[in-house]
């Protein structure tokens, strides 16, 4: 299934405005529906920060899909190409598959994108792999979580600058999944957010900007997996997540949590996303035991960490973009309230 409402966000007539906005530095004029604008009126932006081809179908994908539903442009930047990611579905462990994984999974990120609806823009550095052994084997020669953050951090500020986020989501500083490249993903994200605004910086890249949200992926939390294995036992279904309950490390990740975003009605387009990375995920496997009924019911939401905002917020958010739509007349005023 395709997000069914992408291709109608053009075209909806009550409460739209017509703008012209730069796209890639070509002005065109587009109708933004209410549920995507920005308080000057401008298509509402959202940039989401990823390691690999599959990630962004893995982390928030109802929430992007769910955004861009109502409008909101949405853009998946990947540092890397995957190249030395595994077969992780038997029915693809194939020599064919083996040979050409960077290929495959460039066409698997193709066809991801178009089920979310969304614009990717491969960033070019090389996958590390995810080192096995004791003790850990070196990474590899010239792989992306070996680079200098400030450097690898130039196409990504060259993007920053060019499509003026109003959001942008990256990892914590754990990764979220302790793999080497999504620890180089927050710091290099974390980079780049810094030199997008520093006018010092490559003067010639644009104007600077300054993302005026960002956000962690919170995805991977003890209560949500709680909260799932619970509905499964009430179903007296077996649960897949038992033992990774029982040794539960971190508990005190969950209460970094400030934003939860309901989307479960788009549970179904996140997993058909999922899918389309046919190589990465078995889709017999883990990643869909849990009936979307049980999801929807158990939790609804995914979940973000602010970390940095520009605006007045007011914690828990159910908004990436709370602060940053019009407020109506009769709203209050949030000035005066907690700022992050
Ligand atoms: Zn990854």
């Amino acid at each position: 299934m395709s997000n069914p409402r992408v291709r109608q966000r053009y075209f909806t007539s009550g409460g739209t405005v017509r703008y012209p906005v730069a796209l890639f530095g070509t002005m065109v004029t587009m109708s933004v529906p209410l549920t995507a604008q920005a308080a000057d009126g401008e298509q509402l932006r959202l940039l989401h920060v990823h390691a690999h081809p599959d990630d962004e179908s893995s982390k928030g994908a109802a929430t992007t899909a769910k955004y861009v539903a109502d409008g909101v442009r949405v853009v998946v930047a990947t540092f890397t190409g995957g190249e030395r990611g595994s077969v992780l579905n038997p029915k693809m462990d194939r020599p064919d598959v083996w040979e050409n994984i960077a290929e495959v999974r460039r066409q698997e990120m193709l066809k991801a994108r178009e089920v979310l609806g969304v614009e990717q823009v491969p960033l070019g550095f090389i996958d590390s792999g995810l080192p096995e052994g004791d003790p850990l084997p070196p990474l590899p020669e010239g792989s992306f979580a070996l680079m200098d953050p400030v450097e690898a951090a130039e196409p990504l500020v060259e993007l920053i600058r060019e499509l003026r986020p109003h959001v942008l989501t990256t990892y914590d500083e754990k990764g979220g999944y302790p793999h080497p490249d999504h620890i180089q993903c927050h710091r290099v994200s974390m980079a780049a957010l810094a030199l997008a605004a520093d006018p010092e910086y490559r003067p010639d890249a644009g104007p600077i900007w300054i993302v005026p949200k960002v956000y962690y992926q919170m995805g991977f939390h003890r209560l949500r997996y709680a909260a799932l294995d619970m509905a499964m036992h009430e179903l007296g279904m077996d649960s897949p997540y038992g033992e990774r309950l029982a040794t539960w490390e971190d508990l005190n990740y969950e209460h970094r949590i400030t934003t939860r975003i309901p989307c479960s009605e788009y549970f179904e387009i996140r997993d058909d996303a999922l899918r389309a990375h046919a190589s990465q995920v078995d889709p017999d496997g883990m990643w869909f035991s849990v009936p979307l009924e049980v999801q929807a019911r158990a939790w609804p939401t995914e979940d973000w960490q602010l970390v940095y905002s520009a605006l007045p917020t007011v914690i828990p958010e159910d908004d990436l973009f709370a602060g940053l739509r019009p407020v109506p007349p009769d709203e209050p005023d949030l000035t005066d309230l907690w700022v992050i």
